[in-house]
């Protein structure tokens, strides 16, 4: 299996219709691409141009890491702010691809919508340091 699909199929460990419960369209369509790796991350973008993978680094912070799923959303300090006010803490704090497996997969509405808020606010953050 190639590493591109690593978080879908941890996420999709049954083949039911997944629903997304919140309500707001554009937060549903966010959450959705991040779950199926349909993102602007450099996890992605890099796979395009052909950039090694150990070299797709975060162009937002200085951590030297690679930006996928996992430092965007619990990781990066770019976005610090606006994870503290939307992703609790439990997610963050200590993070690990086991929590963000749980945050992805969470069928709770507070937590979706906050995680669509999140991902909103971090794509217009993202595009304004750009
Ligand atoms: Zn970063």
């Amino acid at each position: 299996m190639s590493t591109r699909c690593n978080l879908y199929h941890c996420l999709q460990n049954n083949y039911e219709l997944q629903y997304y419960l919140c309500k707001n369209v554009t937060h549903k369509t966010l959450i959705c691409k991040y779950r199926i790796s349909a993102h602007d991350l450099q996890i992605e973008k890099g796979r395009y141009s052909n950039i090694q993978r150990s070299n797709r680094l975060c162009k937002f912070c200085n951590c030297d890491e690679i930006e996928d799923e996992f430092h965007a959303l619990l990781v990066c300090p770019s976005y610090k702010y606006i994870r503290e006010k939307y992703i609790e803490k439990f997610y963050w704090l200590k993070p690990s691809m086991y929590k963000l497996e749980l945050l992805l997969k969470s069928t709770n509405i507070k937590t979706l919508n906050n995680l669509g808020r999140y991902l909103y606010l971090m794509l217009q953050k993202k595009n304004k340091l750009l």
